[in-house]
Order: structure tokens, then C-alpha cells, then sequence
């Protein structure tokens, strides 16, 4: 459902240098034309990475704030990353629910804002270990996803906790029963629309030796990857591997 959409999140990695390495590597592969490609580096060389990456490939910031700008030391507004040519911003991501303490709400909040600002949003969801051993195998999107004006600019990242930075890839089953799961929540809370339209796509140790078996799968829509992302190559063949 949807065109297939490949994130690379770059996370806190990086130098000027190898960042200039990493774009001219990208610069120069060869990306399936009929895939959406995003890369999300991190703040501080978004700038650098606008102004020498190709218009084939849109950015992503990797946070924004819950509202306008204005006396948040430490914060970056969602008005600022469309000022310098952010289409998208990723949310929610495990690192910031389970390492920095964001909760459902706070993210909830910081979603609505950026789709209300135009901002395209990745939103990350994925359950602990301990979460699925206990039968809860994926954790509910957000508790005020009421807030959104519209889910046309909705790319929802199922990315399992334990699978995460781990080596340990989701089978493909196991991916493809969440992401079903993921459509029928869809269903029942938004819309039957929105279901089939939205596209689910699948993070946590995709690298290019697992993403073909994954892309198969009839409700996985692309990738959000981490570690593999940081090598341009690499992440070339993940975007092609489009079914
Ligand atoms: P890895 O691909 O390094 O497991 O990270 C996945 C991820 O968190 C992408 O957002």
C-alpha cells in the first residue's frame, strides 16, 4: 500500500567528514526510481547535507519541538526545519521513549504539531521484549493520535525494541503479523482509508543481506534503518530491494 518509502536514521553519528563521504556515496548510487528515500541526520549537519545531497533523496530531522519556538534552551522548532528544507521529522523513536523518557502523550503532541505545520511525520512505535513476551506484541500508536489534522503525511516505523541496534532482525512473519496488526488498529480507530493507504514500514537490523526477504512481505511498505544506513552502498540496495 503506498510507494515504498526507505529512511536511513544516521542517529548521533558522524563527522563533517565522513557525512561528506557518506552523501557522495549516495550521490552517486544507483536508487530505484519508484521508492520514496528519506535520510535523517543529525541537526547540526543538516545544513551540510541540504546543500550537497541530491534533490533524489529528501531529509528528515530526527526530533522537533511540541509547539512554535521561543524560550526552549535546547530545543528545535518544526518552522525551523522546514526553513532549512526538512520534509520530515522522526518521532517517537525507541531511543526516545526508553533511553530519554518521552511518553505517548508528549510525542502525540509533537506529531500533530508537525503535520499541522506541513511537516511529514515518521512515527515510531515498537514493543520491549518483555512487552512481547507478555502476548502485547506491538504498543499502541499514540494516546492522542486524535490531534492529527490528517495521516496523508503518516509514515508509521514498527520498530521492535529488541531488534533494534541488536543484529536480531524480526523474522519476516513476525514483522508482517505486526504490521497487519498495525492496519487493523488503523481500521478500527481511523478509518478504512487510512488503513490501506498508510504506509507501515519496518525497522530494527535491516541490513542488505535480510531487506529482500522482508520486502516481500505484502504489508511492509519499506525500511527504517539504522546501522546499515551509514554505509551508502549498503543502503543503495536496501532501497532496491522494492518488490
Ligand atoms: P538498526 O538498523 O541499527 O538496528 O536501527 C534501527 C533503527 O532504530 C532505525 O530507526
Amino acid at each position: 500500500s503506498g510507494k515504498f518509502f526507505v529512511g536511513g536514521n544516521w542517529k548521533c553519528n558522524g563527522t563533517k567528514e565522513s557525512i561528506s563521504k557518506l552523501v557522495s556515496d549516495l550521490n552517486g548510487a544507483k536508487l530505484e526510481p519508484d521508492v520514496d528515500v528519506v535520510v535523517a541526520p543529525p541537526f547540526v549537519y543538516i545544513d551540510q547535507v541540504k546543500n550537497s545531497l541530491t534533490d533524489r533523496i529528501e531529509i528528515a530531522a530526527q526530533n522537533s519541538w511540541i509547539g512554535k519556538g521561543g524560550a526552549f534552551t535546547g530545543e528545535i522548532s518544526v518552522e525551523q526545519l522546514k526553513d532549512i528544507g526538512c520534509k520530515w521529522v522522526v518521532l517517537g523513536h525507541s531511543e526516545r521513549r526508553h533511553v530519554i523518557g518521552e511518553d505517548d502523550q508528549f510525542i502525540g503532541k509533537k506529531a500533530a504539531y508537525a503535520l499541522s505545520e506541513g511537516l511529514g511525520v515518521i512515527a515510531c512505535i515498537g514493543e520491549l521484549l518483555n512487552e512481547r513476551e507478555e502476548g502485547k506484541n506491538f504498543r499502541c500508536l499514540f494516546s492522542t493520535n486524535e490531534g492529527f489534522c490528517s495521516w496523508d503525511n503518516v509514515v508509521i516505523a514498527y520498530e521492535p525494541v529488541w531488534a533494534i541496534g541488536t543484529g536480531k532482525v524480526a523474522s519476516p512473519q513476525q514483522a508482517q503479523e505486526v504490521h497487519v496488526a498495525v492496519r487493523d488498529w488503523l481500521r478500527k480507530n481511523v478509518s478504512a482509508e487510512v488503513a490501506s493507504k498508510t504506509r507501515v514500514i519496518y525497522g530494527g537490523s535491516v541490513n542488505g543481506g535480510n531487506c529482500a526477504e522482508l520486502a516481500k512481505q505484502e504489508d511492509i511498505d519499506g525500511f527504517l534503518v539504522g546501522g546499515a544506513s551509514l554505509k551508502g552502498p549498503e543502503f543503495a540496495t536496501i532501497v532496491n530491494s522494492v518488490t
